[in-house]
């Protein structure tokens, strides 16, 4: 097929101007606006992520052609050639973005995939920048592997690449505490600021909650969505905040207490739950093994 363009490269103005221009927004808005006001941005914090979404750009040009040979491998080994049309497009796009749930849920539920997702939820600030905060390790953590589908049921890997970035680009847009709500369709078939604004909340009713990357048809499907509440804001961040602005912790902190725990635990079955295990079975696998006191 045709070489697509990169949306990601096409987006860069857009990243860099609306950035700023949130920000002056907020602080415009803010005198007299109550409750509600936007908590806006933190230079240091912004900075971070900024450097964090460097950083995750530097490893994709490092190591991208990993994913790309595998994606073109298995579309050589592919069950099926998908004929191109509007049709298929449209299937394509669903099955994409369910791959997206797919890895995004995985990623909450899954401690070794956690440690590399648990960066882009590490910011107490929940603005345009907290987007760009994304992980060093998707493709050494093979956080990929969700769509890894795709190309075998015949999707050719740019395409596929082509609407990772798209909805890359659409997601950069909802982390933004601007927009309240969208009209009630709107809600209730897109991702928006709103139902993202849950997902990085740390609320105990907003936990783990609005996995959707364009769509949150899957979160109403799968029963993991969450309505925002105003009268219940969103606690951006994690259950325990990590509070650095090093890069480097903010990409590995939780890589490294994987290895602490894995490296303590006495029985390989306890080994493996602390490295690839959901979060409530190594809580007790910790408590357990004893390694709750000494970390
Ligand atoms: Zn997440
Ligand atoms: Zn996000």
């Amino acid at each position: 097929m045709q070489k697509l363009p990169d949306p990601v490269l096409l987006a860069i103005p857009y990243f860099l101007l609306s950035m700023p221009l949130e920000r002056w927004w907020i602080a415009r808005n803010r005198a007299g606006s109550g409750s509600s006001v936007p908590k806006g941005y933190d230079t240091r914090d912004a900075l971070t992520s900024i450097g964090m979404g460097l950083g995750s750009l530097a490893q994709t040009v490092a190591l991208g052609f990993i994913v790309v040979r595998a994606l073109e491998f298995l579309y050589s080994h592919r069950v099926y050639t998908v004929p191109l049309n509007v049709g298929t497009v449209f299937a394509f796009v669903l099955l994409e973005d369910l791959a997206y749930y797919v890895f995004h849920r995985l990623g909450h539920e899954v401690r070794f995939w956690w440690a590399a997702h648990v960066t882009h939820h590490s910011s107490q600030y929940y603005n345009l920048s907290t987007a760009l905060r994304q992980s060093w390790m998707v493709i050494l953590a093979f956080t990929w592997l969700p769509w890894i589908v795709l190309p075998l049921l015949g999707f050719p890997p740019e395409l596929i690449f082509f609407q990772k970035n798209v909805s890359l680009v659409y997601q950069f847009g909802i982390h933004t505490e601007v927009i309240r709500k969208f009209p009630r369709p709107i809600e209730w078939l897109f991702n928006t600021p709103s139902h993202h604004r849950v997902h990085h909340a740390s609320n105990e009713r907003y936990l783990d909650k609005n996995y959707g990357g364009i769509l949150i048809v899957w979160d109403r499907l799968f029963g993991t969505f969450a309505e925002e509440d105003f009268a219940d804001p969103p606690v951006y961040g994690l259950t325990k905040n990590i509070a650095s602005h090093n890069l480097a912790y903010v990409a590995f902190h939780e890589f490294i207490a994987i290895a602490k725990d894995a490296w303590r635990a006495p029985r390989w079955s306890d080994k493996l739950v602390l490295i690839f295990g959901r979060p409530s079975q190594i809580e007790a696998v910790r408590k357990r093994a004893g390694l709750l006191k000494a970390s």
